[in-house]
């Protein structure tokens, strides 16, 4: 990273901060920002919420000074906020303005109904319209004019993930000199199924606007890459990882999403948590618990691993009254009809494996659909003997890697893990499996209980090495230090094109 420099820009209500890049700060943007609206006494409040990536963007913007623009998640726009709350202004959160028709359009039509399912390859799941496509443009362009007139020379705009894929390009059309990177948080799909998107060209223009363009994966990257050459017919080197659009080139790559391993390994190890643990495993009392934790999502596959969890006691009746699935799902997207019907469909489900495998004193499996604070969380995280992760298709999943970095002291617990999570390309000591298979599902289960406390501690041992090293401080670090790099090629290669 290149060496930090303090600033004051006062004349346009900027906060003071430290820079981080050249004499600049930093602009994020998300389609939401960590905070919610609370209401008190007929007053509403504006609270920053705790935990995950957020909270490191919140981090370095304290660290750097700069801009946080979002969505406020409905359809009034608060005042900016100065940050942090109450104490020496460093960053302000803006917030983008969306009206009913664009959180609609926008929002629930293009984001979740059309992007969210084609990014996780559910193809029937995708449903494109004109009309969304044009709201979609049209905010996307909201949010980069905001950028644009926020940014003073020197900054650096970090956009977040699909539901803004079209900002780089605007923010590049008025602020050529800006340092442009986008974080792609979900999958991205091969080029023959993002050729479905009637606005593919659009699309990854769109993305094409920024210096840097960072996935998860080294398989996602390589997708897109093959979309530039294949869909635009864009000049790639692979070798690289770089697409010349133009005079310019756009460094792609694969940055995998961190944890704050510490923060987990900590809380794992607090006396709180292990009171909670002891009474998780009391009220589960089998020798056995697995877990299960996600949003509820169709991308999950959380139907899949129940019917994977049945055939298991099906096939190993001698394990029966010994093992407790225990699966959290968190209410998600509750709005959208397809989450509707999961949410029926599961309940009906589990409802079935209760009725079906129950006896007295053995319930085999418990479902919680709430959503639970970090400590809470992390207390089922060390509670559990086996992990059970099956997701049909994941940017990343994070809960593996928190998972993993809350076996604490000698805990050895298992993670079985779909291949087609993000975490499998690091996570390859977790037993791999195939979502889609119940048979495979089944037999995995059934090689974690049965597996040997030495395997199981070499396997543990090996994934934690990794969380730790590859942590969230990491990534952002590296992110940030590739896109110093990307930019400051393009201005080079600018300089030598007019020399
Ligand atoms: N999570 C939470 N409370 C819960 C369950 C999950 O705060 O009750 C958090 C969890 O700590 C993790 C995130 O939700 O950071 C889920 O991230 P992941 O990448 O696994 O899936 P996503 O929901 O982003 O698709």
């Amino acid at each position: 990273m290149t060496a930090s420099t303090s600033k004051t820009i006062a004349s346009n209500g900027h906060c003071n901060g430290t820079s981080r890049h050249g004499a600049g700060r930093l602009i994020v943007m998300s389609n939401r920002a960590p905070i919610r609206i609370v209401s008190e006494h007929g007053r509403e409040r504006v609270e920053p919420t705790v935990g995950g990536v957020g909270s490191t963007f919140l981090r370095l913007l304290e660290r750097h000074g700069g801009t946080w623009i979002a969505w406020s998640g409905g359809p009034r726009s608060p005042a900016p906020l100065t940050m942090p709350p109450g104490g020496e202004p460093r960053f302000r959160i803006m917030f983008a303005p969306l009206g009913e028709q664009d959180i609609s359009d926008y929002y629930y039509g293009m984001c979740n109904r059309a992007l969210w399912p084609l990014m996780h390859l559910m193809i029937p799941r995708s449903h494109f319209s004109r009309q969304h496509w044009q709201r979609y443009e049209r905010v996307n362009r909201r949010f980069a004019e905001i950028a644009a007139r926020e940014a003073v020379p020197g900054d650096l705009l970090w956009v977040q993930d699909f539901h803004l894929a079209l900002v780089p390009q605007y923010v590049r059309e008025r602020r050529a000199d800006l340092p442009i990177g986008i974080f792609w948080h979900v999958p991205f799909p091969p080029e023959q199924l993002l050729r479905i998107l009637p606005w593919r060209e659009e699309f990854l223009a769109g993305m094409l606007g920024a210096d840097l363009i960072g996935f998860h994966t080294r398989s996602y990257a390589t997708h897109f890459l093959n979309c530039c050459e294949g869909v635009m017919g864009l000049r790639v080197d692979r070798e690289r990882g770089e697409v010349t659009i133009g005079a310019r080139r756009v460094r792609v790559g694969a940055f995998p999403l961190g944890i704050p391993a510490d923060f987990f390994a900590g809380l794992a190890a607090s006396d709180r948590v292990r009171a909670r643990v002891a009474r998780i495993r009391r009220a589960i009392a089998t020798p056995i618990m697995i877990l299960g934790v996600d949003r509820l999502d169709y991308t999950k596959g959380i139907l899949e691993r129940i019917r994977g969890f049945e055939r298991f006691l099906e096939q190993h009746p001698q394990w029966r009254r010994r093992v407790t699935l225990a699966l959290i799902a968190v209410p998600s997207r509750t709005k959208v009809g397809d989450y509707a019907i999961l949410k029926r469909e599961l309940d009906e489900l589990v409802g079935n494996v209760v009725g079906r495998y129950s006896s007295e004193g053995w319930t085999p499996l418990r479902y919680l659909y709430t959503q639970f604070g970090a400590e809470e969380l992390v207390a089922y995280y060390a509670a559990a003997d086996i992990a059970l992760l099956t997701p049909l298709r994941d940017g990343m999943n994070l809960v593996a890697k928190e998972f993993v970095a809350s076996q604490v002291g000698d805990r050895a617990s298992v993670l079985i893990l779909s291949e087609f999570a993000g975490a499998a390309e690091e996570l390859s000591e977790a037993l791999l499996v195939n979502p889609y298979s119940v048979d495979q599902l089944a037999d995995r289960i059934y090689q974690a209980v049965e597996m040997p406390p030495a395997e199981r501690a070499r396997r543990l041992g090996a994934m934690r090495e990794k969380v730790h090293a590859n942590n969230l401080k990491r990534w952002s670090g590296s992110f940030l230090d590739a896109l110093d790099a990307a930019a400051g090629a393009r201005l080079d290669d600018a300089v030598e094109t007019r020399a």
